[in-house]
């Protein structure tokens, strides 16, 4: 269930930027409560879900982001229908979007900002050499970075890993010629301090449906 009140206080709070929705804990229904209270930016992290929401709420205009890990061999099912990954993370994945995608795909490069085995993305070290390679790949477009801070109350802690992405937006665009704008970083627990750092798109999910709001 859509907490509305939260919703509109979220929107409230991040005019400038762009909420992405991360829906996997609810039903197309839902997506649809989210878009007529302003939200269009829907994010997505397994295949199969994205698939039947994709299909039963055809009729909506709303802009796809696929946010979650993506297997190599699931490309071809949903690489024509998305507007964003956020998490691409490897030469493989290139490749299939490569080979599938019809026009150039708005591309995230998802970079393990907390070191931590459990998650995906690249080493921040591994950035660069990456951004070198995308160029002779014509259907990825690199619209910038994504990372998740560990799941901490360490508020420092989590200021020091976004800022890890801040910084490497920055030496990209000076040293690699890139124009990176975007930031996609911050989710329920930490997407004010992720607002302070300067995203531009928060993954928000739980507080959008929780009960007792933000
Ligand atoms: C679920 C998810 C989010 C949102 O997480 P919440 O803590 O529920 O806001 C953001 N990004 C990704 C990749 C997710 O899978």
């Amino acid at each position: 269930m859509v907490n509305k009140e939260s919703v509109i206080q979220l929107l409230e709070e991040t005019k400038d930027l762009t909420i992405v929705a991360a829906t996997k804990y609810v039903e197309a229904d839902d997506i649809r409560v989210l878009a007529s209270l302003g939200i269009s930016h829907i994010g997505e992290n397994r295949v199969d879900a994205f698939l039947s929401k994709f299909e039963a709420l055809a009729d909506l205009d709303l802009t796809w982001h696929f946010i979650g890990h993506l297997q190599s061999k699931k490309v071809k099912k949903v690489i024509n229908k998305i507007d964003y990954l956020h998490s691409l993370d490897r030469e493989s994945l290139v490749l299939e979007i490569q080979k599938h995608r019809e026009t150039p795909l708005n591309c995230f490069i998802e970079v393990n900002i907390s070191d931590e085995d459990s998650k995906y993305g690249l080493n921040v070290s591994e950035v660069y050499s990456f951004c070198e390679k995308l160029k002779t790949y014509d259907k990825i477009h690199i619209v910038s970075l994504m990372g998740m801070a560990k799941l901490t109350e360490d508020k420092q802690e989590i200021k020091k890993e976004f800022n890890k992405l801040v910084e490497l937006k920055k030496t990209l665009n000076k040293e690699k010629g890139l124009q990176l704008k975007y930031l996609s970083m911050g989710m329920s627990n930490d997407y004010k301090i992720a607002i302070e750092e300067g995203s531009t798109h928060v993954r928000i999910g739980s507080i959008l449906f929780r009960k007792e709001g933000l």
